[in-house]
């Protein structure tokens, strides 16, 4: 379990979120949606720790991953990168390097050692829904792959080195809906392993994923700050707030 205490975050004097209270539960899909820039992308570099990778960047409140203060300065970063992954809207495998080489990239970066690199690979291209795809071409480079496969072995290179989260930022906004299909799919195989946190535009894949759902907004002099938060039928059957309302309906 995942939760952001009263987290504020600035850029500068610009501050872009506005303590910010969230429990993203263990083995559930939470859904972060609402307009562009109300920082639900700035949210999710918070909780892995790369936010503070940008120099103008502060931060306000806490983020506990099981109960221990990811931010307490005993920690060091690089386990949280480990055990709280990502995967970006773009696709970002290594283009050149092999579909082999990308998944165990992640254990490189993050130091897991003296792993089973094959039987890594396997089950997390398994768990990615990649493997039969790829099984036979492993030794080919990442970038000789679709943008959906190239997305899927993005996910299995974050599944390689165990995470006990996996942060997903509109992981199937460059995809076509094939493609955004199987990773919903994925999504739905991983939940009970996995806590999951996607950020989305696409209101139907908020419903067709998630348990639970947080509505951000933003507006001028006003940071970006949660609304509303509950479960995913709640939000889009009954929410109590007519600015989550009009936005699950798509009225701005
Ligand atoms: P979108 O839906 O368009 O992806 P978002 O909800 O993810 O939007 P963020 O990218 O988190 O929004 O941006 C929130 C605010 O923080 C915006 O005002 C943005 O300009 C600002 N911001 C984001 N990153 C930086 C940065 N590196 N330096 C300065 N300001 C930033
Ligand atoms: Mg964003």
């Amino acid at each position: 379990t995942l939760t952001a205490e009263t987290v504020s975050a600035w850029f500068g004097t610009h501050k872009v979120l506005e303590r910010v209270d969230l429990v993203m539960a263990a083995n559930s899909v939470t859904a972060l949606i609402g307009p562009s820039g109300c920082g639900k992308s700035t949210f999710l570099r918070i909780l892995n720790r790369m936010h503070e990778l940008v120099p103008s960047a502060q931060l306000a409140g806490r983020v506990l991953l099981d109960g221990e203060d990811i931010y307490d300065s005993a920690r060091r970063p690089i386990e949280t990168r480990r055990r709280v992954g990502m995967v970006f809207q773009k696709p970002n495998p290594f283009p050149a390097m092999s579909i082999y080489d990308n998944v165990v990239a992640g254990l490189k970066l993050t130091g897991v050692r003296n792993a089973d690199k094959d039987a890594v690979v396997e089950s997390s291209l398994t768990r990615a829904g990649l493997w039969t795809e790829v099984r036979n071409r492993l030794r080919q480079p990442g970038g000789a792959l679709s943008g959906g496969q190239q997305q899927r072995l993005c996910i299995a290179r974050s599944l390689a080195v165990d995470p006990d989260v996996l942060l997903m930022d509109e992981p199937c906004s460059a995809l076509d809906p094939t493609s955004t299909r199987r990773i919903e799919d994925t999504i739905g195989e991983l939940r009970d392993e996995v806590t999951i946190v996607i950020v989305t535009h696409n209101m139907q894949q908020a419903q067709r994923v998630s348990d639970h759902c947080a509505f951000f907004l933003a507006a001028e002099n006003t940071p970006g700050h949660i609304v509303e938060a509950g479960p995913t039928t709640a939000i889009f059957g009954a929410p109590r707030d007519p600015r989550t309302a009009d936005y699950v309906a798509g009225r701005f």
